[in-house]
């Protein structure tokens, strides 16, 4: 049986490895140059630069089994225990969201009492909140249609609070501030992440540039099981022909079995046949988030550690870049990126006003950066990050899996319990995969008697 995968980011790469490996017949399609979509990589002069930071944890298990797959594990670092730095751009306190040897939710309840940018009684009623959180049932539809922060602030949480911890991890996260953020997909990360199983909050990052994490080995893994890969073929059309599929791909049209559609809403929209029962525009309706990464070269080391969450401050998350960039770094140097999520704000800004805004800031939060010299300062933006993760999301996202006979779709903005990650991601490929194997196979009638 043919199957066309169309879209080669990881839940396209996910579907078309779980279809090879079962024997299908794979053809994947996809209309940039290299795999790997939002995940990718390119030379900065002769410096690696990801197009934005990316990190997952370790509850993200249908990630880590495509890291498996693709035989990068080595790849990656996974912190042993959970352990956030978070520093104060106003005092320069570094206060660590650490967890201790307890089962969740006591796992955290240590360093969230010893929490310096909140006040005592601020980091009470965290706990409450937290604890409340849990009992939150994101499955309920009308769970969706809430705003997290209306759901902060009537769990007596204060602006403060709001910034200085819930919105720490939600926008990170969800790529979205509480007041923006769906109260499902905001009672998901946290119930998942932090608040069930101690060890499922624990960060895990790439050590290589994410071309060489995702696309290339994916390259190689689809191959060598059979799979042929096109790149450059953006899909003009998916249309059904009696029960078979065709694709118009740069003006040639390919007839399948079936097909995967993995790529991003507007797209979807675009490709999916009509009939199918989507509301009209609810790719628009889904909209998009963006994210930005601002990418700054010193002259010395300026950040101790992989990463740094701050508050009071613009930053956000800082990572160290040094080693992911490769030998163009000046011996000596640091490279780090400054992840920005929700950058609605920050998306259109030039260069030269983000680096006003942000060298001083890096200089307020890392004391080696005041005297450090900036060889380099530029920015990475992607305006299509993630969909944005509203209230009422939800009802706009279908399931991963089959949309009509033969066809199936995936991606991170599908309906897969998640909000839109790498997770969701390799999640929603394994489905659409499910979906197209699960369909028995057509045998001939002479064959069949
Ligand atoms: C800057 C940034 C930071 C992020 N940080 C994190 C993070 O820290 N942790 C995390 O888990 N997630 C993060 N994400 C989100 C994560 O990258 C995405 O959710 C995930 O990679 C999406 O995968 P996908 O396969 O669903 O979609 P995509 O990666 O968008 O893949 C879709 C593919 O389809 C292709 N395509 C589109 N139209 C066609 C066509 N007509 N024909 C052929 N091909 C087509 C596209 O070129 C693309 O390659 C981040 C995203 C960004 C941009």
């Amino acid at each position: 049986m043919s199957v066309a995968v169309v879209g080669g980011g990881l839940a396209g790469i996910t579907a078309a490895l779980a279809l090879a490996d079962a024997g299908r017949d794979v053809s994947l399609y996809e209309g940039r140059g290299w795999l790997g979509g939002l995940t990718h990589s390119y030379r900065h002069g002769e410096i690696e630069v990801d197009n934005g930071q990316h990190v997952f944890l370790r509850c993200c298990e249908a990630y880590r089994r495509l890291l498996a797959r693709l035989g990068v594990t080595d790849r990656v670092a996974l912190q042993p225990r959970l352990s956030i730095p978070v520093r104060s751009a106003a005092t320069g306190r570094t206060a660590r969201l650490r967890r201790a040897p307890l089962p969740a939710p006591a796992h955290l309840a240590g360093s969230l009492l010893r929490y310096s940018p909140l006040r005592p009684g601020q980091r009470l009623r965290f706990i409450q909140a937290a604890l409340a959180l849990r009992r939150v049932d994101p499955s309920d539809p009308a769970t969706d249609e809430q705003s997290f922060g209306d759901w902060l602030s009537a769990h007596g949480q204060s602006p403060r609070a709001v910034s200085a911890l819930w919105d720490l991890i939600g926008v990170a996260t969800l790529n979205a501030p509480a007041p923006h953020a769906s109260l499902a997909l905001a009672a998901t990360v946290f119930q998942i992440g932090l608040l069930t199983k101690a060890s499922a909050g624990d960060i895990g990052w790439s050590l290589v540039p994410l071309r060489r994490l995702h696309g290339e080995p994916a390259l190689q893994h689809l191959s060598a099981a059979g799979a042929r890969v096109y790149t450059g073929a953006r899909v003009e059309s998916v249309r059904p022909r009696g029960d078979r599929w065709t694709i118009g791909v740069r003006g040639d049209e390919h007839v399948v079995d079936q097909v995967v559609l993995a790529v991003p809403p507007a797209a979807a929209q675009r490709l999916l046949p009509a009939g199918l029962p989507f509301p009209p525009g609810w790719a628009e309706q889904l909209g998009s988030s963006p994210i930005i990464n601002a990418h700054v070269v010193y002259d010395r080391p300026v950040l101790d550690g992989p990463f740094l969450a701050t508050v009071e401050s613009p930053a956000q998350w800082i990572f160290d870049r040094t080693a992911q960039a490769g030998e163009a770094v000046p011996a000596g140097g640091q490279y780090i990126a400054v992840s920005l999520s929700a950058a609605d704000d920050l998306v259109d800004l030039p260069t030269a006003q983000l680096r006003e805004m942000l060298v001083p800031e890096l200089a307020k939060l890392l004391p080696a950066a005041r005297g450090a010299g900036v060889l380099d300062f530029f920015v990475t933006r992607e305006r299509h990050a993630t969909i944005r993760q509203g209230p009422g999301s939800g009802r706009l996202r279908p399931p991963p899996g089959a949309v009509a006979p033969g066809l199936a779709i995936a991606g991170a903005w599908t309906a897969t319990g998640w909000p839109a990650t790498m997770e969701g991601a390799v999640r929603s490929g394994e489905a659409a995969a499910a979906a197209v194997l699960s369909t028995v196979e057509h045998v001939p009638a002479e064959v069949a008697r």
